[in-house]
Protein backbone atom coordinates (compact mmCIF):
# COMPACT_ATOMS: atom_id res chain seq x y z
CA UNK A 1 0.00 0.00 0.00
CA UNK A 2 1.04 3.29 -0.61
CA UNK A 3 0.69 5.73 1.92
CA UNK A 4 0.65 9.60 2.26
CA UNK A 5 1.55 11.68 5.33
CA UNK A 6 0.83 15.23 5.56
CA UNK A 7 4.13 17.04 7.34
CA UNK A 8 2.59 20.23 7.04
CA UNK A 9 1.82 21.36 10.72
CA UNK A 10 -1.84 22.72 10.20
CA UNK A 11 -4.47 22.44 7.49
CA UNK A 12 -2.90 26.38 5.90
CA UNK A 13 -0.65 27.16 3.56
CA UNK A 14 2.45 26.70 5.53
CA UNK A 15 5.23 24.90 4.97
CA UNK A 16 3.91 22.53 2.55
CA UNK A 17 5.71 19.25 2.50
CA UNK A 18 3.87 15.36 1.65
CA UNK A 19 5.59 12.09 1.96
CA UNK A 20 4.71 9.29 0.13
CA UNK A 21 5.96 5.50 1.29
CA UNK A 22 5.81 2.38 -0.75
CA UNK A 23 7.48 -0.46 1.56
CA UNK A 24 10.91 0.30 1.44
CA UNK A 25 10.75 3.49 -0.64
CA UNK A 26 9.59 7.07 0.03
CA UNK A 27 9.34 10.25 -1.71
CA UNK A 28 9.03 13.85 -0.62
CA UNK A 29 6.93 16.42 -2.24
CA UNK A 30 8.07 19.48 -1.38
CA UNK A 31 9.82 20.45 1.59
CA UNK A 32 8.36 24.34 2.63
CA UNK A 33 9.15 26.97 5.52
CA UNK A 34 6.18 28.72 7.07
CA UNK A 35 5.70 32.37 5.65
CA UNK A 36 4.33 33.81 9.07
CA UNK A 37 6.24 31.19 11.66
CA UNK A 38 9.80 31.53 13.40
CA UNK A 39 12.28 29.26 14.23
CA UNK A 40 11.98 25.40 13.78
CA UNK A 41 7.76 25.94 14.20
CA UNK A 42 8.65 27.04 10.64
CA UNK A 43 9.28 23.72 9.30
CA UNK A 44 7.65 20.44 8.43
CA UNK A 45 7.58 17.40 10.75
CA UNK A 46 11.18 16.86 9.66
CA UNK A 47 11.30 14.12 12.02
CA UNK A 48 8.61 11.73 10.17
CA UNK A 49 10.73 11.97 6.85
CA UNK A 50 12.33 8.48 7.08
CA UNK A 51 16.45 8.57 7.00
CA UNK A 52 16.66 6.50 3.56
CA UNK A 53 14.71 9.03 1.66
CA UNK A 54 15.11 8.22 -1.97
CA UNK A 55 13.72 11.23 -3.97
CA UNK A 56 12.69 14.72 -3.07
CA UNK A 57 10.51 16.56 -5.76
CA UNK A 58 10.16 20.24 -5.59
CA UNK A 59 6.78 21.98 -7.55
CA UNK A 60 8.25 25.25 -7.88
CA UNK A 61 10.71 28.34 -6.04
CA UNK A 62 8.01 29.71 -3.25
CA UNK A 63 9.43 29.95 0.01
CA UNK A 64 6.40 27.55 1.10
CA UNK A 65 7.73 25.03 -1.13
CA UNK A 66 11.67 25.03 -0.77
CA UNK A 67 12.57 26.99 2.13
CA UNK A 68 13.28 23.88 4.39
CA UNK A 69 15.45 21.94 1.52
CA UNK A 70 18.95 22.60 2.62
CA UNK A 71 17.34 21.04 6.28
CA UNK A 72 16.29 17.88 4.23
CA UNK A 73 19.57 17.51 2.03
CA UNK A 74 21.43 18.27 4.95
CA UNK A 75 19.91 15.10 6.58
CA UNK A 76 19.52 12.86 3.63
CA UNK A 77 22.30 12.76 1.94
CA UNK A 78 21.08 10.44 -0.23
CA UNK A 79 18.21 11.48 -1.84
CA UNK A 80 17.95 12.27 -5.32
CA UNK A 81 16.73 16.12 -5.78
CA UNK A 82 14.52 17.18 -8.88
CA UNK A 83 13.11 20.61 -10.10
CA UNK A 84 12.88 22.13 -13.39
CA UNK A 85 15.93 24.01 -14.98
CA UNK A 86 13.60 27.29 -13.95
CA UNK A 87 12.77 26.08 -10.21
CA UNK A 88 16.37 25.14 -9.71
CA UNK A 89 17.58 28.88 -11.33
CA UNK A 90 14.93 30.82 -8.94
CA UNK A 91 15.70 28.44 -5.75
CA UNK A 92 19.06 28.90 -5.21
CA UNK A 93 19.27 32.93 -4.84
CA UNK A 94 16.22 32.91 -3.23
CA UNK A 95 17.43 30.25 -0.49
CA UNK A 96 20.43 32.23 -0.34
CA UNK A 97 18.54 35.91 0.13
CA UNK A 98 16.35 33.45 3.01
CA UNK A 99 20.03 32.93 4.84
CA UNK A 100 20.86 37.09 4.79
CA UNK A 101 16.27 37.36 6.11
CA UNK A 102 17.39 34.96 8.99
CA UNK A 103 20.65 36.44 9.84
CA UNK A 104 19.16 39.67 10.11
CA UNK A 105 16.78 38.58 12.37
CA UNK A 106 19.09 36.89 14.37
CA UNK A 107 21.11 40.69 15.03
CA UNK A 108 17.61 42.63 15.23
CA UNK A 109 15.54 40.46 16.79
CA UNK A 110 18.37 38.31 18.82
CA UNK A 111 17.25 35.07 17.63
CA UNK A 112 19.73 32.59 18.03
CA UNK A 113 18.81 29.76 16.58
CA UNK A 114 19.18 31.86 13.58
CA UNK A 115 20.06 30.78 10.64
CA UNK A 116 18.38 27.76 10.94
CA UNK A 117 21.23 26.70 7.45
CA UNK A 118 23.95 29.00 5.99
CA UNK A 119 25.09 30.12 2.77
CA UNK A 120 27.64 27.27 2.90
CA UNK A 121 24.43 24.54 3.37
CA UNK A 122 22.20 26.47 0.48
CA UNK A 123 25.65 25.82 -1.84
CA UNK A 124 26.16 22.09 -0.45
CA UNK A 125 22.04 21.25 -1.42
CA UNK A 126 22.34 22.95 -4.62
CA UNK A 127 25.07 20.52 -5.59
CA UNK A 128 22.63 17.72 -5.11
CA UNK A 129 19.85 18.95 -7.53
CA UNK A 130 19.19 17.20 -10.97
CA UNK A 131 17.07 19.17 -13.60
CA UNK A 132 14.29 17.19 -14.62
CA UNK A 133 12.33 17.78 -17.97
CA UNK A 134 8.48 18.13 -18.53
CA UNK A 135 6.09 15.54 -19.84
CA UNK A 136 8.58 12.89 -19.48
CA UNK A 137 8.31 9.73 -17.14
CA UNK A 138 10.92 9.97 -14.62
CA UNK A 139 12.03 6.38 -12.82
CA UNK A 140 14.39 6.46 -9.47
CA UNK A 141 16.60 3.30 -9.58
CA UNK A 142 14.53 0.89 -7.12
CA UNK A 143 11.95 2.90 -6.86
CA UNK A 144 8.45 1.75 -6.97
CA UNK A 145 7.25 5.53 -8.52
CA UNK A 146 7.29 6.90 -11.69
CA UNK A 147 6.23 10.23 -11.71
CA UNK A 148 5.56 13.12 -14.48
CA UNK A 149 5.84 16.39 -13.70
CA UNK A 150 3.48 18.91 -16.13
CA UNK A 151 3.59 22.92 -16.19
CA UNK A 152 1.48 23.87 -13.96
CA UNK A 153 1.48 27.94 -14.99
CA UNK A 154 1.84 29.07 -11.65
CA UNK A 155 5.28 30.75 -12.06
CA UNK A 156 8.47 29.86 -13.96
CA UNK A 157 9.44 26.56 -13.72
CA UNK A 158 6.12 25.16 -11.59
CA UNK A 159 4.76 21.91 -11.99
CA UNK A 160 2.05 19.84 -11.58
CA UNK A 161 3.61 15.95 -10.61
CA UNK A 162 1.87 12.82 -12.21
CA UNK A 163 2.30 10.01 -9.64
CA UNK A 164 2.50 6.38 -10.98
CA UNK A 165 2.51 3.26 -8.37
CA UNK A 166 0.81 -0.25 -8.26
CA UNK A 167 -0.88 0.36 -11.26
CA UNK A 168 -2.87 3.87 -9.82
CA UNK A 169 -2.27 7.34 -10.84
CA UNK A 170 -2.24 10.23 -8.28
CA UNK A 171 -1.41 13.85 -9.36
CA UNK A 172 -0.26 16.53 -7.16
CA UNK A 173 -1.25 20.17 -8.74
CA UNK A 174 1.47 21.82 -6.32
CA UNK A 175 0.29 25.82 -6.56
CA UNK A 176 -1.22 26.22 -10.38
CA UNK A 177 -3.53 28.58 -12.72
CA UNK A 178 -6.32 26.70 -14.98
CA UNK A 179 -6.18 30.35 -16.52
CA UNK A 180 -3.77 32.41 -18.28
CA UNK A 181 -1.64 35.14 -16.73
CA UNK A 182 0.73 37.91 -18.70
CA UNK A 183 3.96 35.42 -18.89
CA UNK A 184 2.65 32.24 -17.48
CA UNK A 185 0.20 29.68 -19.63
CA UNK A 186 -2.65 28.01 -18.23
CA UNK A 187 -1.65 24.75 -16.65
CA UNK A 188 -0.91 21.94 -19.49
CA UNK A 189 -2.77 19.01 -17.10
CA UNK A 190 -2.64 15.44 -18.06
CA UNK A 191 -5.71 14.36 -19.08
CA UNK A 192 -7.91 12.08 -16.71
CA UNK A 193 -9.17 10.51 -14.61
CA UNK A 194 -6.87 9.76 -12.21
CA UNK A 195 -7.70 7.41 -8.75
CA UNK A 196 -6.26 10.32 -6.31
CA UNK A 197 -5.74 14.38 -6.16
CA UNK A 198 -3.81 15.83 -4.28
CA UNK A 199 -5.40 19.53 -4.12
CA UNK A 200 -4.24 23.30 -3.14
CA UNK A 201 -7.07 25.13 -1.71
CA UNK A 202 -5.54 28.59 -1.51
CA UNK A 203 -8.92 30.43 -2.88
CA UNK A 204 -11.49 28.24 -1.31
CA UNK A 205 -13.04 30.91 0.97
CA UNK A 206 -13.09 33.67 -2.34
CA UNK A 207 -15.83 33.40 -4.23
CA UNK A 208 -15.03 34.64 -8.14
CA UNK A 209 -17.36 37.57 -9.55
CA UNK A 210 -19.11 37.16 -12.72
CA UNK A 211 -17.76 39.46 -15.06
CA UNK A 212 -14.28 40.05 -13.09
CA UNK A 213 -11.88 38.27 -14.56
CA UNK A 214 -8.16 38.92 -14.94
CA UNK A 215 -8.67 41.10 -17.99
CA UNK A 216 -11.11 43.20 -15.66
CA UNK A 217 -7.92 43.71 -13.40
CA UNK A 218 -5.67 44.27 -15.48
CA UNK A 219 -7.51 47.18 -17.50
CA UNK A 220 -8.60 48.02 -13.94
CA UNK A 221 -4.67 48.53 -12.86
CA UNK A 222 -4.11 50.41 -15.45
CA UNK A 223 -6.86 52.75 -15.65
CA UNK A 224 -6.02 53.81 -11.76
CA UNK A 225 -2.42 54.23 -12.80
CA UNK A 226 -3.10 56.65 -15.59
CA UNK A 227 -5.42 58.70 -12.76
CA UNK A 228 -3.08 58.12 -10.48
CA UNK A 229 -0.37 60.13 -12.87
CA UNK A 230 -3.33 62.13 -14.49
CA UNK A 231 -3.22 64.21 -10.62
CA UNK A 232 0.67 63.99 -10.31
CA UNK A 233 0.82 61.18 -7.82
CA UNK A 234 3.11 58.07 -7.63
CA UNK A 235 2.17 54.10 -7.57
CA UNK A 236 3.49 51.75 -5.03
CA UNK A 237 2.66 47.89 -6.04
CA UNK A 238 3.88 45.78 -3.44
CA UNK A 239 5.05 42.25 -4.74
CA UNK A 240 6.85 39.30 -4.13
CA UNK A 241 10.23 39.44 -5.76
CA UNK A 242 10.01 36.02 -8.04
CA UNK A 243 6.71 36.00 -9.87
CA UNK A 244 4.43 39.10 -9.60
CA UNK A 245 7.36 40.85 -10.16
CA UNK A 246 7.91 39.77 -13.71
CA UNK A 247 4.27 39.31 -14.05
CA UNK A 248 3.45 42.73 -13.34
CA UNK A 249 6.27 44.25 -15.01
CA UNK A 250 5.56 42.45 -18.19
CA UNK A 251 2.06 43.85 -17.95
CA UNK A 252 3.04 47.02 -17.57
CA UNK A 253 5.80 46.98 -20.31
CA UNK A 254 2.89 45.86 -22.75
CA UNK A 255 0.73 48.60 -21.52
CA UNK A 256 3.09 51.58 -22.53
CA UNK A 257 3.52 49.74 -26.01
CA UNK A 258 -0.18 50.14 -26.43
CA UNK A 259 0.19 53.42 -24.86
CA UNK A 260 -2.32 52.64 -22.41
CA UNK A 261 -0.50 54.03 -19.41
CA UNK A 262 2.73 56.66 -19.99
CA UNK A 263 6.35 55.74 -20.61
CA UNK A 264 6.97 56.16 -16.60
CA UNK A 265 10.42 55.04 -14.76
CA UNK A 266 9.79 51.38 -13.11
CA UNK A 267 11.78 50.53 -10.33
CA UNK A 268 12.35 47.55 -8.89
CA UNK A 269 13.89 45.89 -5.67
CA UNK A 270 17.68 43.82 -5.91
CA UNK A 271 16.12 40.69 -5.32
CA UNK A 272 13.40 41.28 -7.94
CA UNK A 273 15.91 42.24 -10.18
CA UNK A 274 17.94 39.35 -9.86
CA UNK A 275 14.73 37.18 -10.38
CA UNK A 276 13.49 38.96 -13.35
CA UNK A 277 17.43 38.12 -14.90
CA UNK A 278 16.53 34.39 -14.29
CA UNK A 279 13.06 34.77 -16.23
CA UNK A 280 14.56 36.20 -18.85
CA UNK A 281 17.36 33.52 -19.17
CA UNK A 282 14.54 31.01 -18.85
CA UNK A 283 12.49 32.79 -21.23
CA UNK A 284 12.77 29.64 -24.17
CA UNK A 285 13.06 27.29 -21.45
CA UNK A 286 9.99 27.58 -19.76
CA UNK A 287 6.08 27.13 -21.61
CA UNK A 288 4.79 31.06 -21.63
CA UNK A 289 3.77 33.72 -23.32
CA UNK A 290 5.81 36.42 -24.95
CA UNK A 291 8.24 33.64 -25.00
CA UNK A 292 10.78 36.60 -26.54
CA UNK A 293 10.37 39.20 -24.34
CA UNK A 294 13.61 40.37 -22.13
CA UNK A 295 12.40 42.25 -19.07
CA UNK A 296 15.55 43.97 -18.15
CA UNK A 297 16.60 45.00 -21.64
CA UNK A 298 13.19 46.01 -23.05
CA UNK A 299 10.90 46.91 -20.24
CA UNK A 300 14.00 48.51 -18.65
CA UNK A 301 13.30 48.60 -15.07
CA UNK A 302 15.42 50.82 -12.46
CA UNK A 303 16.47 49.46 -9.24
CA UNK A 304 16.08 50.64 -6.20
CA UNK A 305 18.38 51.48 -3.74
CA UNK A 306 16.93 51.20 -0.37
CA UNK A 307 19.79 53.34 1.26
CA UNK A 308 18.04 56.57 -0.79
CA UNK A 309 15.00 55.87 1.49
CA UNK A 310 16.05 58.17 4.27
CA UNK A 311 16.20 61.19 1.73
CA UNK A 312 13.82 60.09 -0.96
CA UNK A 313 11.19 62.53 -2.10
CA UNK A 314 8.32 61.02 -4.37
CA UNK A 315 7.79 62.32 -8.04
CA UNK A 316 4.81 61.73 -9.74
CA UNK A 317 4.60 59.50 -12.33
CA UNK A 318 6.93 56.84 -11.13
CA UNK A 319 5.86 53.45 -10.22
CA UNK A 320 7.46 51.78 -7.77
CA UNK A 321 7.04 47.69 -7.79
CA UNK A 322 9.15 46.71 -4.71
CA UNK A 323 8.93 43.93 -2.30
CA UNK A 324 7.60 42.57 -0.10
CA UNK A 325 4.03 41.53 -1.12
CA UNK A 326 2.72 41.51 2.88
CA UNK A 327 4.60 44.21 3.26
CA UNK A 328 6.32 43.02 5.82
CA UNK A 329 8.18 45.63 8.55
CA UNK A 330 11.91 46.59 7.55
CA UNK A 331 10.98 45.76 4.27
CA UNK A 332 11.15 48.15 0.92
CA UNK A 333 7.73 48.26 0.55
CA UNK A 334 6.50 48.61 4.23
CA UNK A 335 8.94 51.47 4.53
CA UNK A 336 8.34 53.60 1.58
CA UNK A 337 4.84 53.01 2.14
CA UNK A 338 5.13 55.67 4.70
CA UNK A 339 5.84 58.22 2.09
CA UNK A 340 2.42 57.39 -0.17
CA UNK A 341 0.34 57.56 3.55
CA UNK A 342 -0.20 61.34 3.66
CA UNK A 343 -0.31 62.10 -0.07
CA UNK A 344 -3.96 62.09 -1.26
CA UNK A 345 -3.03 61.77 -5.29
CA UNK A 346 -0.70 58.78 -4.72
CA UNK A 347 -1.56 55.24 -4.69
CA UNK A 348 -0.76 51.83 -3.48
CA UNK A 349 -1.91 49.54 -5.25
CA UNK A 350 -1.92 45.84 -4.23
CA UNK A 351 -2.30 42.77 -7.19
CA UNK A 352 -2.22 39.73 -4.69
CA UNK A 353 -2.97 37.69 -1.73
CA UNK A 354 -2.58 39.72 1.06
CA UNK A 355 -3.10 37.84 4.71
CA UNK A 356 -5.38 39.82 6.50
CA UNK A 357 -2.51 39.62 9.57
CA UNK A 358 0.03 41.05 7.30
CA UNK A 359 0.86 45.00 7.18
CA UNK A 360 -0.66 45.03 3.27
CA UNK A 361 -3.80 43.17 5.14
CA UNK A 362 -4.18 45.91 7.64
CA UNK A 363 -3.50 48.47 4.77
CA UNK A 364 -5.72 47.10 2.27
CA UNK A 365 -8.54 46.60 5.53
CA UNK A 366 -7.98 50.48 7.05
CA UNK A 367 -8.34 51.84 3.28
CA UNK A 368 -8.30 55.67 2.00
CA UNK A 369 -9.28 57.55 4.93
CA UNK A 370 -8.70 54.99 7.50
CA UNK A 371 -6.40 54.32 10.17
CA UNK A 372 -3.22 51.54 10.46
CA UNK A 373 -1.24 50.28 12.61
CA UNK A 374 2.42 50.42 11.17
CA UNK A 375 4.89 48.95 13.70
CA UNK A 376 7.45 50.74 15.15
CA UNK A 377 5.84 53.84 13.36
CA UNK A 378 2.59 53.96 15.30
CA UNK A 379 -0.80 54.00 14.00
CA UNK A 380 -1.16 56.40 11.15
CA UNK A 381 -3.56 58.19 9.03
CA UNK A 382 -3.71 56.59 5.29
CA UNK A 383 -5.36 59.54 3.11
CA UNK A 384 -3.34 57.98 -0.24
CA UNK A 385 -5.81 55.90 -2.66
CA UNK A 386 -5.56 52.17 -1.45
CA UNK A 387 -7.19 49.23 -3.90
CA UNK A 388 -6.96 45.84 -4.62
CA UNK A 389 -6.83 44.45 -8.36
CA UNK A 390 -6.77 40.44 -8.47
CA UNK A 391 -4.09 39.46 -10.65
CA UNK A 392 -3.74 36.07 -8.66
CA UNK A 393 -1.00 33.18 -10.11
CA UNK A 394 -3.49 30.53 -8.55
CA UNK A 395 -6.92 29.03 -10.03
CA UNK A 396 -9.60 30.39 -8.56
CA UNK A 397 -11.94 27.88 -6.61
CA UNK A 398 -15.25 27.55 -9.30
CA UNK A 399 -12.38 26.75 -12.20
CA UNK A 400 -10.76 24.04 -9.83
CA UNK A 401 -14.10 22.52 -8.73
CA UNK A 402 -15.59 21.81 -12.35
CA UNK A 403 -11.92 20.97 -13.11
CA UNK A 404 -11.77 18.56 -10.70
CA UNK A 405 -15.38 16.88 -10.82
CA UNK A 406 -15.28 16.89 -14.37
CA UNK A 407 -11.68 16.62 -15.85
CA UNK A 408 -9.91 14.48 -13.31
CA UNK A 409 -12.83 12.85 -11.87
CA UNK A 410 -10.37 11.11 -8.94
CA UNK A 411 -12.04 8.73 -6.61
CA UNK A 412 -10.18 10.15 -4.07
CA UNK A 413 -9.11 13.81 -3.08
CA UNK A 414 -6.71 14.91 -0.90
CA UNK A 415 -7.23 18.66 0.10
CA UNK A 416 -4.04 20.59 0.88
CA UNK A 417 -2.20 24.16 0.46
CA UNK A 418 -5.70 25.99 2.37
CA UNK A 419 -6.92 27.37 5.44
CA UNK A 420 -9.69 25.55 7.07
CA UNK A 421 -12.66 27.57 5.73
CA UNK A 422 -10.69 27.06 1.98
CA UNK A 423 -10.56 23.56 2.49
CA UNK A 424 -14.25 23.66 4.01
CA UNK A 425 -15.88 24.61 0.96
CA UNK A 426 -14.02 22.25 -1.48
CA UNK A 427 -15.07 19.57 0.88
CA UNK A 428 -18.72 20.38 0.92
CA UNK A 429 -19.04 21.48 -3.29
CA UNK A 430 -17.17 18.22 -3.89
CA UNK A 431 -19.15 15.87 -1.73
CA UNK A 432 -22.63 17.93 -3.23
CA UNK A 433 -21.28 17.56 -7.21
CA UNK A 434 -19.56 13.93 -7.00
CA UNK A 435 -21.25 11.79 -3.76
CA UNK A 436 -19.06 8.59 -4.24
CA UNK A 437 -16.04 10.90 -3.81
CA UNK A 438 -13.27 10.30 -1.15
CA UNK A 439 -12.78 13.91 0.02
CA UNK A 440 -9.92 13.74 3.09
CA UNK A 441 -8.12 16.55 5.04
CA UNK A 442 -5.25 14.86 6.01
CA UNK A 443 -4.53 15.29 9.30
CA UNK A 444 -0.73 16.33 9.97
CA UNK A 445 1.72 13.80 10.55
CA UNK A 446 -0.72 10.63 10.05
CA UNK A 447 -0.08 8.56 7.82
CA UNK A 448 -3.12 7.48 5.15
CA UNK A 449 -3.81 5.74 1.77
CA UNK A 450 -2.78 7.55 -1.10
CA UNK A 451 -4.78 5.88 -3.15
CA UNK A 452 -8.98 4.51 -2.35
CA UNK A 453 -9.07 0.81 -0.20
CA UNK A 454 -12.76 0.63 -1.42
CA UNK A 455 -13.07 -1.93 -4.37
ZN1 LIG B 1 3.39 29.25 -5.09
ZN1 LIG C 1 2.29 27.71 -2.17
Amino acid sequence: MVTFTNLTRAPEIGANSYLLRAGEHSVLLDAGMHPRQDGWDATPLLDQIPEDLETILISHAHHDHIGSLPLVTAAHLGAKVLMTSGTAALTEPLLHNSVNVMTRQRRELGRTDYPLYTHRGVDDSAVTWELANLNRPIRVDSSEFEFVLHDAGHVAGSVMTEIRAENHRALYTGDFNLQRQTLMLPCQHPPGPFDTLIMETTRGAQAAVPGQDRTFFEEGLLAGIRQTFERGGAVLIPVFAMGKTQEVLALLHQARIEGKIPKAPIYIGGLGRVMTEVYDRQRTLNPRQHGGLRLIPEAQPETFDPRRLPNLRLRGGHIYLLSSGMMTPHTTSHTIARLFFPREHDSIFFVGYTDPASPSGLLRKAGQGGKVDWGESGTLPVRCEVRYFDLTAHATREDILRWACEEIQPSRVLLVHGDPDAQAWFASQMALQRPKMEIVQPPPGQPIPLFSQTP
